[in-house]
């Protein structure tokens, strides 16, 4: 479905060429890439050079918008790539790291960071998550002390999307442990700075990702890293939450969209009793439900993103769509499992990728509990 009055032919042309590109080069490869758990890093270059990652970002910092929508067409259009350790390698490094250095960087550090990685010359990574603090963000342990004119930074971080292999990482830290949420703040670690170690976590979905545990022992940054104010981090983690979960959501619906594609052409195609199983009034009656699902998830998730793009603060509709999209997504994911019977559980079929991808939705970028509590939380409860 498209939305006329939310995406402007430009928008629909620049669609056609993602789409384009991403059929050619991520698709066509995403068997082999899902078989080595790993895609080639070039391809950040490959996305830098067609200035995919720069559309939100003004010209003045390497970006080719502002426009929160074209970005909204390339974060569709990269969730139809048949792997979502590929759509969400690339949508960190995009949505994460550099719209942390953007928002909060000087324009020194839009030089040293940013330019370079819209351009894919540098791979950037989100490290807020910690081995003992997820969703309590407040609760980071993770220290940086003043020392001098630099900082030392100690602690850990874990399920980092790019981590293992990222050239910076945006790392909270308590600088102040006392004053509870009002102690974090942001810094940039170039990841080659001694002290710092990263290894790969292997995963249920999401295998080409890249996700890797952090190890910070002694990491010492000038102050010229620091993102932001001291204090400021949990403030500017709060703001960038709204975004992350739009474009979670985007990913969510074209990516259901694209398994129920998958589900259906396979129900066509697939006979018992004489006839193909989607003939069955049983099998019609779940696709009219998983396309009634998709569509209610792409109308709450284009409200949230027509108010964000208007300026709007859709805390509320935000979350509401991240926690929809995602859990639909899973559900259209089960029942293309279960529509192919046996070969859906056989690693050959890719239905069993969409299920095992599909399932991180209701817990990475903030649980669906807690997007119940954010919810909830807007109506005064
Ligand atoms: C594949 C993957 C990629 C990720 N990428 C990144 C990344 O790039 N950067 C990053 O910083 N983080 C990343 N994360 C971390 C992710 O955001 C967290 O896993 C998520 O926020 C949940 O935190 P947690 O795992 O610590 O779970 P916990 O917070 O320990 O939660 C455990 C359970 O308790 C529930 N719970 C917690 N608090 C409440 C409450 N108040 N009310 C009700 N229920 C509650 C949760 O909903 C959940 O079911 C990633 C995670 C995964 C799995």
């Amino acid at each position: 479905m498209s939305a006329p009055d939310l995406f402007t032919s430009d928008h629909e042309e620049l669609r056609r060429s993602v789409r384009a590109f991403v059929e050619k080069e991520l698709l066509a490869n995403a068997e082999a890439w899902e078989a080595d758990e790993s895609f080639p890093r070039e391809m950040f270059r490959r996305v830098g050079e067609l200035g995919f990652f720069g559309m939100k970002y003004p010209e003045d910092v390497g970006g080719s918008g502002p426009d929160a929508l074209a970005d909204a067409v390339v974060t569709e259009e990269f969730a139809r790539c048949g792997s979502a350790g590929v759509s969400s390698s690339l949508g960190a490094h995009k949505d994460l790291a550099c719209l942390y250095v953007y928002n909060f960087g000087t324009a020194e550090q839009h030089a040293r960071w940013l330019s370079p990685a819209l351009e894919g010359r540098l791979v950037g990574a989100l490290g807020v998550t910690e081995p003992d603090a997820g969703s309590d963000v407040a609760g980071i342990m993770t220290r940086a002390r003043r020392d001098g004119n630099d900082w030392i930074i100690d602690g850990a971080k874990t399920f980092i999307t790019n981590g293992a292999w990222a050239d910076f990482v945006v790392v909270a830290a308590k600088t102040d442990p006392e004053a509870g949420h009002k102690g974090i703040t942001l810094f940039v670690v170039d990841t080659d700075t001694p002290g710092f170690e990263a290894r790969r976590i292997r995963m249920l979905g999401w295998r080409t990702g890249n996700t890797g545990e952090i190890s910070l022992q002694g990491v010492r940054v000038p102050d010229s890293a620091r993102l932001g104010d001291e204090g400021s981090g949990f403030y500017a983690i709060m703001q960038n939450f709204a975004w992350e979960r739009l474009i979670m959501a985007l990913g969510q619906v074209a990516g259901a969209e694209r398994t129920y594609e998958l589900a259906k052409s396979y129900a066509l195609d697939r006979s018992a009793f004489g006839r193909p199983v989607g003939k069955f009034q049983v099998w019609r009656h779940r696709f009219a439900d998983m396309a009634t699902r998709i569509e209610a998830g792409r109308a709450l998730t284009y409200n949230a993103l027509r108010m964000y793009s208007n300026g709007e603060d859709p805390i509320r509709e935000v979350a509401m769509a991240k926690m929809y999209t995602s859990e639909v997504a899973f559900h259209v994911a089960d029942e293309c499992v279960q529509v192919h019977g046996g070969y859906g559980y056989m690693m050959e079929f890719p239905a069993q990728r969409a299920w095992r991808d599909s399932r991180l939705g209701p817990i990475g970028g903030g649980t669906s509990e807690i997007m119940k509590e954010v919810i909830g939380k807007t109506y005064g409860l």
